[in-house]
């Protein structure tokens, strides 16, 4: 018997090791080859195209393809590739920490290529700062139940996810992880400002005893994306930021995911009218076209660290800091931001989009197996009642696909988190192929 020419799909499951992934669940589950993506349809070699429903794991914000990135990468390509960013400097990267600036009231960007890098720089920035004001007991960090900041070893520390920690235990120095203010787990009758009240009095019970150790809490405002799209009031970041205050602890914001728009203003915390200690950015940050991320903080925290001694300075690096061509990616994209979708302000034209889809998910809310129904911003999210389904996440990734859809569970939470540039026909495949998919993968 002769074997036939190998897939794609065959040939990366022996070269290829895929992140966050049992390779064994690719005997049942083929890998999708895509070769090429236009807004938010991606096109498999066959030509059959699937909506980017989940923005290639929350990254792409205008679509694939998108010319004016495109161009911009063209120019920036053949103008300046890459330099070193330690004695050297470039104009995308001044630029863009100006205008992350101008728009985040924090400063001083320091850059690396993914977001767990951000976490890594934000944790030993705020520690390091701490040391150099003589009080180098303020070492340890604090986070939220469900958190997830990352999967380096640093990043493993603050993420509460269990799945992803336990088989690294032994290497990771494992921080608080408090009550999370996500409204799942309000108590019957409390509403979720109740709820994020409660929550804020753990902190504050956690902060008293234990200030004097705690450098900093972290937290994903509004949205703790990874822990199944659990959503708080943003009275608990006034109620931290408060906290923070009172005990002399850095609070971060790590707008990873919920950065760029994603849950209606530009960055999440800014619906809580605070401003934090750091900020992390990375994913949507260069629309989904390159990796960077960048960390923001105060001057008081840069200032600490300005001095003569070498050690006092923060001695971190990436090989890629600063990268032109992913600076420029970002610039692109802020532009992007100032300009109108069909005649709109990115975030009003978003705010429509979001009431469309909302109207057409009526029937998906009202479905018997749905529970938990939530939407922020562009973020939609329902708890399916799986009954104990086996693999229901990767049922429902396979039937979602025969709907022209990428959509991947996160357990049994169904999510969108689509680009900003969906027509009525796209909205409509979306809201009613989801609903279908669901009735294949309980079925
Ligand atoms: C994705 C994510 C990270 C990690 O970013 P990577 O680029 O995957 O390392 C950190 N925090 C949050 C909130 C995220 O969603």
């Amino acid at each position: 018997m002769t074997r036939g020419p190998d897939t794609l799909a065959e040939r990366s499951r022996r070269a290829v090791w895929h992140p966050c992934t049992q390779m064994k669940r690719h005997e049942r589950e083929p890998l999708l080859a895509i070769a090429r993506a236009q807004g938010p349809w991606l096109f498999d070699p066959d030509g059959h195209r699937y909506l980017d429903a989940v923005s290639s794991w929350w990254v792409n914000l205008f679509g694939h393809g998108h010319p004016q990135l495109r161009d911009a990468l063209a120019e920036q390509l053949a103008t300046l590739d890459h330099v070193m960013l330690a004695g050297l400097t470039h104009e995308p990267v001044v630029e863009l920490s100006e205008r992350l600036a101008a728009l985040t009231g924090l400063g001083h960007a320091f850059y690396a290529s993914d977001g767990a890098s951000a976490t890594e720089i934000a944790l030993k920035m705020s520690a390091h700062s701490w040391r150099n004001r003589g009080r180098p007991q303020k070492c340890e960090f604090v986070g939220l139940a469900g958190g997830y900041h990352g999967e380096t070893v640093g990043a493993l520390s603050v993420t509460d996810i269990a799945l992803f920690r336990e088989a690294y235990a032994p290497l990771v120095r494992l921080s608080a992880a408090l009550p999370s203010p996500d409204t799942r787990h309000a108590a019957p009758g409390e509403d979720a400002a109740a709820h994020a009240r409660r929550c804020a009095a753990s902190l504050e019970a956690y902060l008293d005893q234990h200030h004097e150790r705690t450098a900093a809490l972290i937290v994903e405002p509004l949205v703790q994306c990874a822990a199944g799209f659990g959503m708080h009031d943003p009275e608990y970041l006034r109620l931290a930021r408060a906290l923070c205050d009172r005990y002399q602890v850095h609070l971060i914001c790590d707008e990873i995911a919920v950065g760029f728009g994603r849950t209606g203003t530009l960055f999440a915390h800014q619906q809580a009218g605070i401003r934090p200690d750091f900020i992390c950015l990375s994913k949507g940050l260069t629309g989904g076209t390159l990796p960077l991320s960048a960390v923001l903080t105060t001057d008081a925290v840069y200032e600490s660290f300005y001095d003569d001694l070498a050690s006092r300075g923060f001695l971190h690096s990436h090989s890629y800091t600063g990268n032109p061509l992913a600076c420029r990616a970002a610039l692109t994209v802020l532009d992007l931001f100032e300009q109108p979708i069909d005649g709109e302000p990115v975030l009003a034209h978003n705010r429509r989009t979001a009431a469309r889809l909302t109207a057409l998910c009526e029937p998906l809310n009202a479905h018997p197996r749905v529970r938990a129904v939530r939407q922020l911003g562009m973020l939609w999210a329902w708890d399916i009642d799986d009954d104990g389904v086996v693999g229901f996440s990767s049922a429902y990734h396979l039937a979602a696909r025969e709907q022209g859809l990428l959509l991947r569970p996160i357990g049994n939470t169904l999510y969108f988190m689509p680009p900003y540039v969906l027509d009525d026909g796209a909205l409509e495949q979306l809201a009613g192929g989801a609903l279908r998919a669901l009735e294949v993968a309980l079925a």
